[in-house]
C-alpha cells in the first residue's frame, strides 16, 4: 500500500500513526510543510526505510517561513524527497502571491542544482502558474502534482510536462476530481491520504485508507482492486527505481 502524500507530523499522535504505518508495512511519503519540521518529521520514520521524509515549505506559511529558505538549502542534500511545496491561488492568499512565488522558484532552483529530486506540488487555484514554472525549471526533478484540481486543459498539458499525479479518496469523492483522474495516465498514477488535512465527512482521514483510492482506481479502469493496486506498486518501483539509478551514479544525495 501506497501514501504518497501524508502529514504524519501532523496527526494528535504521530508516532501511533507512524507504528501503525510500519505494522502494516505501508509505504508514506511523510510531507513536511516547513524545513524547521524536518527534523523532528524525520525522526518518525526511524526503524523503517519505507516512510521517506519530505522537504517542505507550503504555499500557505510561504509569507511566513521565507527565512527557512537557507535551512531549506542547507537540508536538501540529505532527501530526495520534497515537498509540500507549490502555489496556491486561493482568495486569502492572494495577498501573499509574491511570496509564494519567490519561494517556489528559489526551491526550484535549488532542486535544479541538486540534480532534481522527486516533487510532491501543491497545486490549487494555481494550475497554470504552477505548470508555468515547471516548465521554465527543466532538471528540477520528478513533479507529482497532489489533489491536482485544475482544468482539462491544464491536465493536459501537465501530462505532457512529464507531471506524475498522486490522488486520494477526498478527491475521488468528487465527480470533477473522478473525471480528472480518469484522464491521468495509469503509468504516473500514485495514490495518497493527505491526512490529517484531508478529511471524509468530519473524520481526517488515515495513511492505510489511500487504499480506498486504489479501490477507486480500479473502478474507473474497471478492472480488479488486486489489478488497480498492482499497477500503482509497479508506479512507484519505477519512480523510486529512476531515483535509486540516479543516486548510485552520484547526482542525487
Ligand atoms: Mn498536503
Amino acid at each position: 500500500m501506497i501514501d504518497f502524500h501524508c502529514h504524519l507530523d501532523l496527526y494528535p499522535d504521530p508516532h501511533k500513526v507512524a507504528e501503525e504505518c510500519r505494522r502494516q508495512g505501508i509505504y508514506v511519503l511523510s510531507v513536511t510543510t516547513t524545513p524547521s519540521a524536518w527534523n523532528g518529521t524525520q525522526a518518525l520514520s526511524n526503524g523503517t526505510d519505507r516512510i521517506r521524509t519530505a522537504l517542505g515549505l507550503h504555499p500557505q506559511l510561504a509569507h511566513e517561513r521565507q527565512s527557512e529558505l537557507q535551512l531549506f538549502d542547507r537540508i536538501l542534500a540529505a532527501t530526495r524527497y520534497v515537498g509540500e511545496v507549490g502555489l496556491d491561488g486561493s482568495p486569502e492568499l492572494r495577498p501573499h502571491w509574491k511570496a509564494q512565488v519567490a519561494v517556489f522558484e528559489h526551491v526550484l532552483r535549488e532542486c535544479q542544482q541538486a540534480g532534481g529530486r522527486v516533487l510532491s506540488i501543491h497545486s490549487r487555484r494555481a494550475a497554470k502558474e504552477v505548470l508555468d514554472r515547471l516548465e521554465s525549471s527543466p532538471g528540477s526533478g520528478t513533479p507529482i502534482l497532489h489533489w491536482f484540481s485544475g482544468s482539462m486543459s491544464d491536465l493536459e498539458r501537465a501530462i505532457s510536462l512529464g507531471c506524475w499525479f498522486s490522488v486520494g479518496p477526498a478527491m475521488l469523492a468528487s465527480q470533477k476530481g473522478r473525471a480528472l483522474a480518469a484522464k491521468m495516465p495509469r503509468n504516473r498514477i500514485l495514490t495518497e491520504s493527505d491526512g490529517p488535512f484531508a478529511r471524509i465527512g468530519h473524520t481526517s482521514l488515515m495513511p492505510w485508507q489511500a487504499a480506498d483510492a486504489a479501490a477507486g482506481f480500479a473502478k474507473l479502469w474497471s478492472v480488479s482492486t488486486t489489478d488497480a493496486e498492482k499497477a500503482i506498486a509497479s508506479n512507484f518501483r519505477n519512480l523510486t527505481r529512476t531515483f535509486d539509478a540516479r543516486v548510485s551514479s552520484g547526482t542525487v544525495a
